[in-house]
């Protein structure tokens, strides 16, 4: 797959995408309806686990009409992904080999397979585009991405544009500084508990080097407090954005910090226990159906997170709907025996690492922090389980969590979620001081 023959949809996608976002909150909404529907229809059609399960439903295709018609569908849930993927989830003509394909423990635990064609991947590379350009970003600023996988980037060797470089989330601290401070970034994008990590012990030396214009943290919850303690640290303003990688970008902050909701990308019900949307201001379930990736559409998909809409209109100009707040993605990070605190998701990518590189490996994992120096993996393996590959995966915990160790494995059937609406993978049971 080449970059260079997609080019047409890259730049078709940047500019929609810059555009859509300050129409009337009508014609978006028309947008994301004609779209909506329209995915739903393909579905059926093309992808053979949502002509099934519509089937045996008696859903009516002919009946969706708008999008409160999409009621009368089923919910996707991780588990019918995990079960359907790749044979009945792909549509039909799709060939693996032409998809970027990923994979995420998710914060349950639990892994997701999934695919995207190359031209959903154009405008998923133009909505993270967006989600820095919202708060300031310029092509030539140099940015560095803290990430557990390498991303793309446009950057041209002659040209000072697009330049990025990647610090891996999963190495230690030290080496992620020493990285920093060879990138002298312009913009640093990353998980919220890792650059808490680097704020936490920034020196006057690092100072000199790591200066960023603006930071934008993403895919975990952190509160406005801990992104003012990153603010104040680095003197510069830190944004947030909401994606998970089933769906990509969800919501993001504009400069005045309202997270405007990407429905050119994710059409977002908050619903009731009954299945019935919440008023505005109430707090839902959110369940995503996405609207550009039609090689494998998420429709009706529980994603576990539970949000607040918001009927607020935002003072930049932009008319997308706002998301008030949201909850859950809030793991616990490890307290070591020196008070130190190892990130959760630090943690967690580690599991995904081994997750993408043998999906066969684990179905599900928990791992619990019972000691300052003792946790337990729960663990449901999977068909392709291998005694030595999880090893090595515990050599790559132990060695995140620096101090001698201990870490036990308890084969389990199944990891009960206590009837709450998202596990955590990660817990510590370590009081906090
Ligand atoms: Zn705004």
């Amino acid at each position: 797959m080449n970059l260079i023959t997609h080019l047409p949809y890259l730049l078709k996608y940047a500019i929609q995408t810059h555009i859509e976002p300050r129409l009337s909150y009508a014609s978006q909404y028309a947008n994301m309806e004609k779209r909506l529907i329209k995915t739903i229809v393909k579905a059926y059609k093309d992808v053979p686990f949502y002509r099934e399960h519509f089937d045996n439903l008696h859903v009516d295709i002919n009946k969706i009409k708008n999008v409160g018609d999409i009621k009368l569908l089923p919910f996707l849930t991780k588990e019918d992904v995990r079960t359907n993927y790749p044979k009945k989830l792909l549509a039909r003509g799709v060939d693996l080999k032409n998809c970027y394909t990923s994979g995420t423990t998710g914060s349950t635990g639990k892994s997701i397979n999934f695919a995207y064609s190359m031209q959903t991947y154009m405008f998923y590379l133009c909505t993270n585009l967006r989600v820095y350009t919202m708060i300031g970003y310029k092509p030539w600023y140099k940015v560095a991405y803290i990430k557990y996988t390498p991303i793309s980037t446009l950057h041209i060797p002659v040209l000072p544009l697009f330049r990025t470089s990647h610090i891996p989330s999963i190495i230690t601290l030290k080496e992620q500084m020493e990285m920093l401070r060879a990138a002298q970034p312009d913009m640093l994008i990353g998980y919220a508990s890792i650059i808490m990590d680097i704020a936490q012990h920034l020196t006057e030396k690092d100072r000199k080097y790591i200066k960023p214009k603006l930071i934008s943290v993403n895919s975990e919850l952190s509160t406005a407090e801990e992104r003012k303690f990153i603010c104040d640290t680095f003197n510069c303003p830190v944004y947030d954005e909401y994606s998970t990688e089933e769906t990509w970008m969800v919501a993001s902050q504009c400069k005045y910090g309202s997270y405007h909701l990407f429905t050119d990308n994710v059409h977002m019900e908050f619903i009731d226990k009954t299945g019935a949307d919440v008023p505005k201001g109430e707090i839902g379930e959110m369940v995503a159906t996405t609207l550009r990736s039609p090689a494998m559409p998420f429709i009706r998909y529980k994603i576990g997170d539970l949000g607040v809409l918001s009927d607020k209109v935002c003072k930049c100009g932009r008319k997308s709907p706002i998301l008030e707040s949201f909850e859950g993605r809030a793991d616990d990070a490890f307290i070591l025996k020196n008070g130190e605190k190892i990130s959760s998701l630090k943690l967690l990518n580690t599991f995904t690492k081994f997750i993408k590189s043998d999906p066969e490996l684990m179905n599900e994992f928990k791992f619990i922090q019972k000691k300052v120096d003792y946790a337990t993996i729960l663990l449901v393996p999977g068909s392709g389980y291998d005694n030595d590959r999880f090893n090595d995966l515990i050599t790559q915990l132990k060695k995140i969590l620096k101090l001698p160790f201990n870490i036990d494995v308890q084969f389990v059937k199944k990891i009960d979620n206590n009837g709450g609406i998202k596990r955590k993978a990660i817990e510590s049971l370590v009081k906090r001081s």
